[in-house]
């Protein structure tokens, strides 16, 4: 699974600080959780909640 995780760091967007993930969880339109990658050692967003989907606004 190593270059599965080494695909997702590289594409995804980091953030140096757990702060700077926050804000930009905040400012997302869908619910999204910071976590810290091991690969980077920075912060990406994760759209995975525990089963629960949100929707979508509508439109
Ligand atoms: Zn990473």
């Amino acid at each position: 699974m190593k270059s599965t995780r080494l695909r997702i760091c590289a594409a995804k967007r980091r953030y140096p600080t757990q702060e700077q993930a926050q804000a930009a969880v905040e400012q997302a339109t869908i619910i999204l959780r910071p976590y810290r990658c091991d690969r980077c050692g920075q912060f990406h967003l994760t759209s995975r909640t525990k089963g629960k989907r949100i929707a979508r606004p509508a439109g």
